[in-house]
């Protein structure tokens, strides 16, 4: 038994069996989360399907209840932190941004004004364009934000008046089923249904007969599976995927004064985030400099236990996910590469790794053209910027990039020419509920975030009044 339980049609629901969920820092089983059956995923299709012919109708009862599911998570998100924290591996102060974070995400969907598109009004025709939701969305959700990056689709799609069932990663199911738990009362029955299950409960809704998007934040691996089963039935898909984000560092940059703020947004949630700083490349004249500046903060930072205070970084999530970034960083030391900082794991229970600064590595290796996805950053030395750029942009990826540097109008110039979703002049992973959000080449299909994001829920249809 478990005491965490799906959401299908309002209601509570365990499954015929359970499957185990880690504590990463510990290395041992925390909960059980329920495995739904295919019954009871027809079931959670079937009455999100029924719960559309009436959510559809109303978009001012839409707005009132996502603003009551904001609030709730606002309510409640230092309960469930506890959670997410044991489950995902972040320090408990992140846990708990997350899930407030969760709550800004859904109350800006829920106040987000939509502007009439009247694009005829002549002598001839009132024309206007209007958005129409989909039906069922079928979500699908990874374990690096789980709760937050479910609600960069629950908001949107359910404003659009689309209903939704949700699925956890199965590293990470027991904060999003706690999500359900608590909008079991806040929203209509069949509105928002979530269920958990292993990868193949992900691959029976891509195919399952009822929805008619997929919205899917994963693997560029999965995204392509994901694909490939919503084409027969050309359902709508949006695909956020991974990422190799380059930083560029231009000649006239202080390391000082940057190493802090690229460290950060490299190493931001151990590094486990889609569109964090995987490869940073520097000019000669600043390259020792820069690297000993990372290597210092990287030495410097807490890693443990997310229940303990003042840990500032948890462990890997997962287990594969701890042999993947221990391979690729003892891939490049092989290949040549000096550890600057870390470069190891660290003994003890848990998937715990050293925060790791790698020099003297470029293109070619492993870690820099792969996404590592983990606590282990390459720094590569260039001699000329268009060089730099040509690699920046000579990848598969195209999640976001950032280019650094004194002079802005130059650093904005060459953040011009990245070939990516988010290109970003003295910071990087500026992201907001506000700013669309999406990849260029393998790392996506479409963009979450803003208007943009509502629009991709919706079907687009013009309302053609003849005047004569
Ligand atoms: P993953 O692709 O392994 O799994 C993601 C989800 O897909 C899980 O819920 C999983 O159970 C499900 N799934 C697995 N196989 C499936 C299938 N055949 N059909 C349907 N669903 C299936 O990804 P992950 O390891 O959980 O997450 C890490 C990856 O996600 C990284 O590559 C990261 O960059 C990417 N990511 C992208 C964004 C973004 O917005 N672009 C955000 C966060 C993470």
């Amino acid at each position: 038994m478990s005491d965490f339980t799906m959401t299908i049609a309002g209601e509570g629901v365990s499954a015929p069996s359970t499957f185990d969920v880690v504590n990463p820092a510990t290395g041992t089983v925390y909960a059980q989360a329920p495995d739904c059956s295919k019954e009871q995923l027809d079931a959670a299709m079937e009455s999100a399907a029924e719960a559309f012919t009436q959510w559809r109708k109303d978009e001012q009862a839409r707005r009132k209840a996502l603003l009551a599911a904001a609030d709730a998570l606002f309510a409640s998100a230092a309960e469930i932190a506890p959670v997410l924290t044991a489950e995902q591996g972040k320090p408990l102060q992140d846990a708990t941004m997350e899930l407030m974070g969760a709550g800004v995400w859904l109350k800006y969907f829920a106040e987000l004004e939509l502007p009439r598109e009247i694009v005829q009004d002549d002598d001839n025709a009132f024309v206007e364009v209007v958005r129409k939701p989909m039906g069922v969305v079928a979500a699908i959700a990874p374990w690096n934000y789980p709760v937050l990056l479910a609600t960069w689709k629950l908001g949107p799609a359910l404003l659009a008046g689309n209903t939704v069932v949700l699925k956890p990663s199965p590293y990470t199911p027991l904060a999003t089923l706690k999500l359900g738990e608590l909008l079991r009362n806040v929203l209509p029955p069949g509105v928002f249904n979530v269920i958990s299950g292993g990868d193949a409960l992900g691959a029976q809704m891509t195919s399952h007969p009822v929805p008619r998007k997929i919205s899917f934040t994963g693997s560029v691996e999965t995204g392509k599976k994901v694909a490939a089963s919503a084409a027969p039935d050309l359902k709508r898909v949006t695909l956020e995927l991974g990422g190799n984000d380059p930083a560029i560092v231009l000649d006239d940059a202080d390391p000082a004064q940057i190493a802090d703020k690229v460290f950060g947004a490299a190493f931001m949630n151990n590094g486990q985030v889609c569109s964090a700083i995987k490869r940073v490349y520097v000019p000669e004249s600043l390259y020792d400099d820069m690297v000993e500046a990372l290597a210092a903060k990287a030495r410097s930072v807490k890693v443990g236990n997310g229940m303990e205070e003042g840990v500032e970084y948890g462990p890997i999530q997962n287990k594969p996910q701890l042999e993947r970034v221990s391979a690729l960083v003892a891939d490049a030391l092989s290949n040549g590469a000096k550890a600057a900082a870390g470069g190891k794991p660290i003994d003890g229970p848990g998937y715990f790794y050293q925060p790791t600064i790698l020099a003297d590595v470029s293109d070619g290796v492993r870690i820099v053209d792969e996404e590592q996805f983990g606590p282990a950053l390459p720094v590569v030395k260039y001699t000329k910027l268009e060089d730099a750029i040509a690699r920046a942009n000579g990848t598969h990826f195209g999640l976001g990039g950032s280019v650094w540097g004194g002079d802005l109008d130059r650093a904005a110039e060459v953040a011009s020419q990245l070939e990516c979703g988010s290109a970003w002049v003295n910071t990087h992973l500026a992201l907001a509920p506000h700013l669309p959000f999406g990849g260029f080449k393998w790392s996506g299909i479409g963009v979450e975030n803003g208007p943009w994001g509502v629009y991709g829920f919706t079907e687009t249809q013009v309302v053609y009044r003849s005047k004569i």
